[in-house]
């Protein structure tokens, strides 16, 4: 059964720009599905329809097979909290430590003034020690977020991902800001967990020889159109 599902998804945004064009998906637990396609091709649009970020205009996304289109109040929660996301700015809180960061993944399983005053259980602790084994960053627990490299942070940003227990992981544009030697670590550890914890991650990226290292399929989108979709070694620059 599908983990995502577009059914005939366009989106056109309001100024009567094309982000998608009636696009069909399925896309099956356990993939590793890198979206590629040049600047404004409809990258960010695919990924932000996912998890709801925006609403498209027209079709339908499922995720396992219920409509995040449609749902509301705790159901639309609900299904968001099996998607963990990736930003290619991180997008972690800069002074606070590395724990805190890790632990705003539990967000929604939280009363928020727990949150705030960081009275976190000691079972959520090992969820944050954990994770941040998985990405190897567990000797920065208690650093402050801003005293990390970008390669660090954006670790720390999968870590956070890790703890909300997702199925899939989105990355909108993770290795965009970093070198390449931090590039590789961050795929590598996407890879990881793609492939020891069974998570799905659909990440977009620039580069198709990135897409072919890290893949299991890749996803070509132009003018808001799917151009390409297939096992990694079919994939050419022209998608
Ligand atoms: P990519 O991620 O592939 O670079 P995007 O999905 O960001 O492409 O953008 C696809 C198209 O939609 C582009 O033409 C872009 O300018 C346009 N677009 C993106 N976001 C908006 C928005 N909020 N309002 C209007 N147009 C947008
Ligand atoms: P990684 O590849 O793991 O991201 P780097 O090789 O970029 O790590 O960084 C090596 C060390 O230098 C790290 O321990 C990190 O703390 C430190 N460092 C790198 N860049 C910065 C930065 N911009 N601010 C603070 N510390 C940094």
């Amino acid at each position: 059964k599908p983990v995502i599902e577009f059914d005939h998804v366009s989106k056109i945004y309001s100024n009567g720009v094309v982000g998608l064009k009636d696009i069909n998906l399925a896309i099956q637990p356990g993939e590793f599905v890198v979206v590629v396609g040049l600047s404004g091709a409809g990258k960010s649009t695919l990924m932000r329809a996912i998890n709801r970020l925006h609403d498209v205009t027209e079709g339908d996304v499922r995720i396992n097979g219920t409509s995040i289109t449609k749902a509301k109040g705790k159901q639309l929660l609900h299904i968001r909290r099996q998607i963990g996301m990736i930003f290619q700015n991180f997008n972690l809180v800069n002074r606070a430590t590395v724990l805190k960061n890790v632990l705003t993944g539990r967000v929604g399983y939280y009363p928020t003034w727990k949150m705030i005053f960081g009275l976190f259980s000691a079972e959520d602790k090992q969820r944050a020690y954990d994770a941040l084994g998985t990405v190897e960053l567990q000797d920065k627990v208690y650093t402050r977020a801003d005293q990390l490299s970008g390669g660090q942070q954006q670790r720390v940003s999968i870590a956070r991902a890790l703890t909300q227990e997702p199925q899939i992981i989105l990355a909108d544009e993770p290795i965009a800001s970093l070198d390449p030697q931090t590039t590789k670590r961050v795929m590598d550890d996407l890879q990881r967990i793609n492939r020891e914890m069974g998570i799905t991650v659909v990440a977009n990226l620039h580069s198709v020889e990135l897409a072919q290292a890290y893949a299991t399929r890749i996803i070509g989108i132009r003018a808001g159109e799917k151009v390409f979709d297939g096992p990694v070694a079919e994939a050419t620059d022209e998608a």
